[in-house]
């Protein structure tokens, strides 16, 4: 999930996931068309659409401060934070590795709902202040939803389902328990996924029973906490089992690379049907200077085979189509499901020094998780 980058917060990216702009503007309209007007009916429809557009940006404000204090916590337990994504419901704070102990999980997961109860009880107390002064009514309405949406948000994020703060918590609990992040994780996934279902039945059942909105939201709530719930589970078992293997361990060493003077005839009859691998670095002197997969070799035309040189349908280099020996199995995975490549040359220093597969990682990754506990 990508996000449009914001501003730095204590060395974090602070960025905004893509339907952000679209919640955005749905959450000001319903709020200045509906929510502020029926409780609020003396102001007029411009006094209504500010308090929309400052509950919206509060609202904001409210989801970045609980995401910042799961991070700042996080980052005191010694793990680096890249990034933070905002969705609606909350967001990702991007964990450079996994907690490596129950009793830290247990202190990232408490911190964000704390954080929002505490911001409830600020917007409550202020909502308490301007009730004595009438020509506030604006911000008395505003606060009292600031209180409300904090409270929910708290709520909501407590929903004992992983990948949400309750689910961790739970998580966190039964690994203490169990010793055993996998077993705890599977638990807790599979909480979340249950009561995904539960919540999308309620949803139903509030369509049914007419509740048309309320009903329609619930059941989409219900489908992310599902979905999440699955990949999280998956997500966790890969890392636990890729974590700190690096590509040098995966790669194999015996490069086979073709120059680029090669005509593709010869490429085909003497590379593509003997050595039978479907991707050759392309290597100038010592230099590696593009990548050939069969997919080019395809796309020229047969009567072109023998004009046509290697150099001329290669893939020039280029950072997405290389992998550093000492980076993460993990990153070269990323990098194979974003080219679509399942064969990457590793390069230092401009030459090739082996080449890994999307093979090499995933018996590793099957190995792994069979023994893991
Ligand atoms: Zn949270």
């Amino acid at each position: 999930m990508k996000g449009v980058k914001l501003f730095k917060v204590i060395g974090i990216q602070i960025s905004l996931n893509y339907t952000w702009f679209i919640v955005f503007g749905l959450i000001a309209w319903s709020l200045a068309s509906g929510y502020f007007p029926s409780h609020y009916p003396d102001l007029n429809p411009s006094a209504h659409w500010i308090m929309g557009f400052l509950g919206a940006f509060f609202l904001f404000l409210s989801v970045l401060v609980h995401e910042l204090t799961h991070s700042y916590i996080a980052k005191r337990e010694g793990i680096e934070v890249k990034e933070i994504i905002l969705f609606i419901f909350g967001g990702v704070s991007q964990l450079t590795k996994e907690l490596e102990d129950s009793k830290k999980e247990l202190k990232v997961a408490i911190g964000g709902p704390l954080s929002s109860l505490v911001l409830a009880l600020i917007f409550w107390i202020l909502f308490k202040a301007t009730l004595r002064s009438p020509h506030l009514i604006l911000f008395t309405g505003l606060l009292w939803y600031l209180a409300f949406i904090n409270l929910s948000l708290a709520v909501f994020n407590l929903i004992p389902g992983f990948p949400l703060d309750g689910g961790r918590v739970l998580r966190a609990l039964y690994w203490r328990k169990t010793g055993s992040l996998k077993k705890a994780t599977r638990i807790a996934s599979e909480t979340g996924k249950w009561i995904g279902i539960g919540i999308i039945l309620l949803g139903l059942f509030g369509i049914l029973t007419g509740n048309l909105i309320g009903g329609f939201w619930f059941v989409i709530i219900g489908i992310f906490l599902r979905s999440a719930a699955e990949g999280g589970f998956q997500q966790v078992v890969m890392k636990g089992a890729l974590e700190g293997v690096k590509v040098r361990e995966l790669m194999s060493r015996d490069v086979i690379s073709v120059p680029p003077s090669l005509h593709i005839h010869q490429l085909v009859e003497d590379f593509y049907l003997t050595h039978k691998h479907i991707t050759y670095p392309v290597i100038e002197g010592e230099r590696m200077i593009g990548l050939i997969t069969l997919k080019q070799v395809k796309e020229v035309l047969r009567d072109q085979w023998m004009v046509k040189t290697v150099r001329e349908v290669m893939m020039p280099i280029r950072e997405e189509i290389i992998l550093d020996p000492d980076s993460e199995a993990v990153d070269a995975l990323q990098k194979m499901i974003r080219t679509g490549e399942g064969r990457l040359p590793v390069v230092k220093d401009g030459k090739a020094v082996g080449m890994i597969t999307r093979k090499d990682i995933l018996n590793l990754l099957e190995i792994k998780t069979d023994l893991m506990e």
